[in-house]
């Protein structure tokens, strides 16, 4: 079983990197996130002409599935999650290598509860996986706060700093992009998740939203590690995939990169 923040984790990494290289006046900015699949077809849908900004990532459960089968050949991946268009996402043929089953946590826990499985009788794995910036991605804001800390990590003299303007739930999207194409945002740093709340809001979360974001809030700041880049396991991720710094994540065209 892997943590997929560790992932969220990476990717916030190379969102920092992409910012850093996309923003360099006032007018300059970037959408994220990639970790949506409601938000990117959004984008595809009513504003093509938004993809060239952006940056082409997959999204953290493409990235595991694609990282395990590397590191574990014939692995066969599935992700558990409470999203329900994680389903068709995993099926598009640009990253259809990667997750060969997707299941909900409704038809986990109903797997379970056939099999007579009591997730509360398994030991814990107390092994801290992923930094506070890769654990908050969650929740709605979550990835732009990973991504404004892990900016001033990696970055700390960088004069623009992030500026986001977040919307959650398909209208909220919605708006958000037309308000864009208007120029009524002054953010340099847009993002969108597809259900109210973010993931927590997710159609099969199995707890109510305000007590999952409490949960994933707190699991957060419990964190050893702020950034991904103070994190052991992402450095020695990437050394075994052969990334050797971290601004060699932007080159890879492979794992993490996707043409939107
Ligand atoms: S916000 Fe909703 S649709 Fe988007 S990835 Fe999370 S659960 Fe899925």
């Amino acid at each position: 079983m892997v943590e997929v923040s560790l992932f969220a984790d990476i990717l916030t990494l190379k969102e920092a990197l992409e910012f850093d290289l996309m923003i360099q006046t006032e007018k300059d900015y970037m959408l994220t996130s990639c970790c949506c699949p409601v938000w990117i077809q959004m984008i595809r849908k009513l504003h093509p002409e938004l993809l060239k900004k952006v940056p082409g990532s997959v999204s953290p459960m493409v990235a595991c599935g694609r990282v395990v089968k590397r590191l574990v050949p014939g692995a066969i991946t599935v992700f558990v999650g409470p999203c329900l268009a994680k389903k068709a996402e995993a099926r598009e043929a640009d990253v259809a290598d990667a997750i060969d089953h997707v299941l909900t946590f409704k038809e986990v826990a109903d797997l379970f509860e056939a099999a007579r499985i009591d997730p509360a009788d398994i030991p814990t794995d107390l092994r801290e996986h992923s930094s506070f910036a890769g654990r908050i991605y969650a929740v709605s804001k979550g990835v732009s706060e990973a991504v404004a800390v892990t900016l001033d990590r990696i970055r700390p003299d960088k004069p623009i700093k992030v500026k986001a303007v977040q919307a959650d739930g398909v209208p909220e999207c919605k708006r958000l992009l037309d308000d864009l194409e208007q120029g009524k945002t002054t953010a340099n740093f847009l993002e969108g998740m597809g259900c109210a709340g973010g993931c927590v809001g997710g159609p099969r979360s199995l707890i109510d939203r305000a007590v999952a974001t409490a949960k994933v809030r707190d699991y957060a700041v419990q964190a050893l590690y702020p950034t991904p880049i103070d994190n052991p396991y992402v450095v020695e991720l990437l050394q075994r995939l052969g990334i050797r710094t971290i601004e060699e994540l932007l080159e890879d065209q492979e794992v993490f990169a996707r043409h939107l």
